[in-house]
């Protein structure tokens, strides 16, 4: 299939076919569920994830890292965007900055229509609680809680009780869509790596955050275990409207994405929209990334 390719810089995704349409029940707010599914309406969509210009320098000894050089991005609601790039690139960071669980050294961040860039540490662990998800490489599961009190831990910390009847259905939701139902009451090592991080996976889902941001989730897993993190995460994003944001090094993971940003050396180098695709195949990613060098 042919696939676009546009400058780094260019902060607006282009709407068209490909445009990921969240369902009614999706983690976006109605009013903007509506304009997407006006597909041939033009009202712009208001994005849920904004980068302007954003530096990042680390002090090393004498010297400083600079790991972000000048990124500009756009995420609309329901998309799924993967930060692609060797390791060391920046794409860590670049992450931890988009969730605002690390400041930008310049640059602005708007996370939901609030510049989170800008905020005070109280109120950036608050918005970031509310509206961000998070799944690492490493599960991060509570080995003493079992699988159902690990998804509900969101709620657990905001001081909710997760047995309250919306709560039990939201979780036992998440739970099925990662394909868990039955394993509810097994602890971390009573699962499979797979199955730990598609718990983890649910942990970030339940609050039905405004955006999920993963970071190499497949980095610890095989081939075939990985590709069922990856299913469950295409499922959050086509089923539920989720944003994804997913960092990889890897083509095959980057591959289920609408749009793919080829971070190196703490910039983008290039933007390759894949649109939505049900088959995942990395090959047209692949012959790009071959055409850049990569
Ligand atoms: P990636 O995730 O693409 O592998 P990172 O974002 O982790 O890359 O790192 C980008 C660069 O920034 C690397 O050179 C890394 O060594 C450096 N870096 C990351 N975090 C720190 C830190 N806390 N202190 C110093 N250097 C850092
Ligand atoms: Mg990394």
């Amino acid at each position: 299939m042919a696939i676009a390719s546009r400058i780094p810089g260019s902060t607006r995704p282009t709407r068209g076919a490909s445009t990921p349409q969240p369902k009614p029940d999706a983690a976006v707010p109605p009013a903007e569920a509506a304009d997407v599914d006006g597909a041939s309406t033009l009202a712009p969509m208001p994005p849920i994830l904004e980068a302007h210009d954003l530096t990042k320098s680390f002090p090393l000894g004498p010297t400083i890292v600079e790991a972000l050089r000048g990124v500009s991005l756009s995420v609309a609601p329901g998309e799924f965007v993967a930060l692609m790039g060797p390791s060391g690139s920046g794409k860590s960071t670049l992450l931890q900055v988009l969730g605002g669980l690390d400041q930008p050294s310049s640059g602005e961040v708007i996370l939901d229509g609030e510049t989170i860039s800008q905020l005070s540490d109280d109120r950036a662990t608050r918005l970031r609680r509310d509206r961000t998800g998070f799944v690492f490489q490493s599960f991060n599961l509570i080995p003493l809680l079992d699988a159902w009190e690990n998804v509900a831990l969101p709620f657990t910390i905001a001081g909710d009780d997760p047995n309250q009847a919306d709560l039990r259905d939201r979780i036992r939701d998440v739970i099925a869509l990662v394909d868990l139902t039955g394993k509810e009451h097994h602890k971390p090592d009573q699962l499979s790596s797979g199955e730990q991080q598609r718990v983890a996976i649910a942990r970030a889902l339940v609050t039905r955050p405004a955006l999920v941001l993963a970071d190499e989730p497949t980095g610890n897993l095989d081939y075939t275990t990985g590709t069922e993190i990856l299913d469950a995460l295409f499922r959050s994003c086509v089923g539920r409207g989720q944003t994804i944001v997913l960092v990889t090094h890897d083509s095959k993971a980057a591959a289920y994405a609408d749009r793919v940003h080829v971070i190196t050396d703490g910039r983008i180098l290039d933007t390759i929209d894949l649109g939505r695709r049900e088959s995942h195949d990395a090959a047209p990613l692949i012959a790009r990334l071959a055409q850049l060098g990569l």
